[in-house]
């Protein structure tokens, strides 16, 4: 066994309940006096709950998803005029994501409040949005020094979304065991990360207020932010990124679309990883695992509900192909795509 796997350095505070506390410890820690809280104006009554008593300068609540570069030089533009000393995020990947982008020029540190399972509060991941292009990149500034996750703050997060949001955490799972940089540790966090996932959803669904569901859930999301972050993207997240940028469609639910059909696609040529899910899923094979609890939930099948045009696929195709699927287990052609992209589209069953 030969391998190098780099851990990114954070703490990761996990109690439901305790945000409030455990995020002026984080402050307190970090030796601040003057926060800037960002968070959507849908999530400014969590962030004004948990952040109560701590040193706010600024309450921040222009956010974007896929973060537009000018949406992130107006958050840039505040933390300067108001001169923050440190950047708390209470929010979705959304969220997150335009904490990163001040991080990014700042050098700011990030108490990240996770209310999703987007998982990027794990990740040194940046992405920054302009017209249609998304860029990407990594930088470890940008990584949260803390992660305050408290399961309660997602009892808001409706049914239709948490499952979404789940297979986004399901995608960094099963890409994580075929990514360029896939080793023993990411494998053994992706597979414990589908387990939890598996176990939490049904229940989530059943009953948004179960707190066993809500916390399986968010526990598996971030195993497999940790494994996403030191595997880095597969086929899979390539894939999703195009869709994402060309049509702007919803990120959890085109990751929910998409991923049982990079997973049928390359079950056949990862045998050993194709066993491992199957045994997370509790299912004969990883594919009927994965398809049978989107069945289950009820989770998002086809692009064109998503709004994507059919005249697309073709263009999406190409542009996977254009980017580097190094190490991917199966060769990837552009007719092979064409089809996958085709079949998600269509909402078929993936084969
Ligand atoms: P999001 O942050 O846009 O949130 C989706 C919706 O859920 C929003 O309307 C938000 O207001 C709402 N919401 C959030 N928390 C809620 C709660 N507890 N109760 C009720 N409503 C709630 O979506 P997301 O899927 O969390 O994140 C998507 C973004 O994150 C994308 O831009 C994606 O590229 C990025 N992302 C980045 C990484 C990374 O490593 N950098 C990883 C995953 C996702």
């Amino acid at each position: 066994m030969r391998f190098v796997h780099d851990t990114l350095p954070q703490r990761v505070r996990f109690a439901t309940g305790a945000a409030q506390q455990g995020l002026a410890a984080e402050v307190a820690t970090l030796g601040a006096q003057r926060v800037m809280v960002i968070a959507g104006a849908a999530e400014r009554e969590l962030a004004d709950r948990v952040t109560a008593g701590l040193p706010v300068v600024h309450r921040h609540d222009d956010v974007v998803m896929h973060v537009p570069v000018e949406v992130a030089e107006r958050a840039l533009v505040a933390a300067a005029a108001w001169d923050a000393d440190v950047l708390v995020s209470v929010g979705g990947g959304s969220t997150t994501g335009l904490a990163k982008a001040v991080a990014l020029s700042t050098g700011l540190p990030i108490v990240a409040v996770p209310t999703t399972y987007a998982g990027s509060e794990a990740t040194a991941v940046w992405g920054l949005t302009e017209g249609s292009v998304k860029t990407t990149g990594t930088d470890v500034r940008v990584l949260p020094r803390a992660i305050v996750y408290d399961a309660a703050l997602t009892f808001g997060l409706p049914a239709e979304l948490s499952v979404a949001s789940g297979f986004n955490a399901l995608a960094h799972c099963v890409d994580s065991m075929w990514a360029p940089r896939t080793d023993p540790i990411n494998q053994a966090l992706a597979v414990e990360g589908v387990r939890a996932l598996r176990a939490g959803l049904p229940l989530v669904v059943k009953d948004p207020n179960a707190l066993e569901g809500r916390e399986q859930v968010l526990y598996g999301a971030y195993l497999s932010a940790v494994a996403f972050a030191s595997a880095g993207s597969g086929l899979h997240h390539r894939t999703c990124h195009v869709l994402g940028g060309m049509f702007n469609l919803p990120h959890a639910q085109t990751h929910a679309v998409v991923l049982p059909h990079v997973l049928a696609f390359n079950a056949p040529f990862a045998g050993g990883a194709e066993r491992r899910l199957a045994a997370a899923f509790g299912s004969r094979t990883a594919v009927e695992g994965l398809a049978g609890l989107r069945d289950e939930l009820g989770a998002p099948r086809s692009l064109r509900d998503l709004g994507m045009p059919q005249e697309g696929v073709g263009a999406v195709a190409e542009a996977v192909m254009a980017g580097a699927l190094a190490g991917n287990p199966r060769p990837v052609t552009l007719d092979a795509i064409t089809e996958l992209v085709r079949n998600a589209w269509e909402g078929a069953e993936p084969r």
